[in-house]
């Protein structure tokens, strides 16, 4: 880094110097301990208030409250016929080992007296978003994961209610009250404790684990309720020794990112009861964009060029904060007296970086005059959405 010149100049360069000194001796330091160098130093922020509510048994849930019939009765929502598989299944069938996922066959055989109930998906679209609606009574910040399960951010609530856990109640109460339906709720600090408690006392369940009492919470935790951990994850820890978070905790960073990589840093921050991802609430953009008026008009081509150059760093930029992934760029043009054209292209990959945005819009631009009197408006946005699979998923690890 260069040093500056003149009095403040000085001053940095005086920093430099010595902060130069102590770093010099770090990597000695390094050298002798490499284990604990490379352990991170991490925040653990406790303030924030996260719900993850999960409905219990929610398709078959819904179908025993339209069929007074099937109350109290084991149902399976799902086809009955030899290839097909359970999808959910009412509490009274999970009492008989039915589960979720299960060739309909072998739940059969498990459950003589099993309903088999052909699904009725847009009834459960609809309930869902019913649900939704609850939710946003007392915040904006929803993040659903599934249709039947969702992450809210009740930090700021709308009824500026103190207490998580008080939340968490009303919204039981409304769903139990209005759709007549049950739903169980985890409250904590972050998403990964409050969707283990979620899980606690299904159903009707209602779990809080306080900042305090986290670290207790975890460490008789089972290794396979840790979010991520699927069966081949959890037989990789068996065999490492790991059975419980406090086996976990006492494993090394370096050989947890030895063994799985990036997800190793991850169970090390879960094992110490940390997890900084925020609740992410659903947008159902369609696009992303930018635009600028100037206040002198844009005399020519050179210049467009120029500014579209810069609107591309902002859309860039953009796209990445709302993680939005679309694969169309749209141009518009307005000329001085406020006619306005669009171009618009569909590449054959999103577009998600400065360089190809900026060779789409160039390429568009070909295709518009420039009036001799100049452009008052450029605007630059992407849209038609690319659905992520499993986004979020691909974001943890
Ligand atoms: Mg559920």
């Amino acid at each position: 880094m260069p040093y500056k010149h003149g009095k403040e100049g000085m001053v940095h360069g005086r920093m430099r110097t010595s902060l130069r000194h102590v770093f010099s001796k770090r990597p000695q330091t390094l050298n002798l301990c490499p284990m604990i160098a490379s352990e991170p130093v991490l925040l653990n922020d406790t303030n924030r208030k996260i719900i993850h509510i999960d409905m219990d048994a929610f398709f078959a849930s819904i179908e025993q409250r339209d069929h007074p019939e099937l109350r109290g009765r084991p149902v399976a929502v799902g086809h009955a016929d030899s290839r097909g598989v359970v999808a959910t299944a009412s509490y009274e069938a999970r009492a008989f080992g039915v589960k979720s996922a299960m060739p309909s066959a072998r739940a059969r055989m498990l459950c003589p007296d099993l309903v088999f109930i052909e699904g009725r998906m847009s009834v459960y679209k609809a309930v869902g978003e019913e649900v939704r609606g609850i939710f946003r009574r007392y915040t904006d910040l929803v993040e659903p994961v599934s249709i039947d399960e969702a992450y809210l951010d009740v930090t700021q609530n709308k009824l500026g209610l103190e207490l998580g856990v008080e939340v968490a109640k009303r919204i039981k109460a409304d769903i139990r009250r209005e759709l007549h339906l049950v739903a169980s709720a985890g409250v904590s600090y972050n998403k990964f404790l409050a969707k283990v408690a979620s899980d606690w006392r299904k159903p009707d369940g209602l779990c809080t684990i306080h900042p305090l009492r986290a670290r207790r919470f975890i460490e008789q935790l089972p290794v396979k309720a840790f979010w991520g951990v699927g069966p081949v994850t959890a037989e990789k820890f068996e065999k490492l020794g790991v059975k419980t978070g406090a086996d976990l905790l006492k494993m090394p960073f370096s050989e947890l990112v030895a063994q799985f990589g990036q997800a190793g840093v991850v169970y090390y921050k879960f094992a110490r009861g940390i997890d900084d991802r925020p609740v992410q609430p659903a947008h159902e953009r369609k696009s992303v964009g930018c635009e600028t008026t100037y206040e002198v008009d844009l005399p020519d081509r050179a210049f467009v060029l120029e500014e579209l150059g810069r609107l591309a760093q902002t859309l860039e930029e953009r796209l990445r904060r709302s993680r939005f992934v679309g694969t169309t760029l749209t141009l518009k043009v307005r000329y001085y007296n406020f006619k306005t054209v669009t171009r618009s292209m569909t590449a054959a990959v999103p577009l998600t970086e400065k360089a190809a945005i900026m060779r789409a819009a160039a390429a568009l631009l070909t295709d518009v005059d420039i009036p001799a009197r100049g452009v008052r408006l450029l605007g630059l946005s992407v849209s038609s959405p690319v659905q992520q699979k499993d986004a979020r998923q691909g974001e943890l690890f």
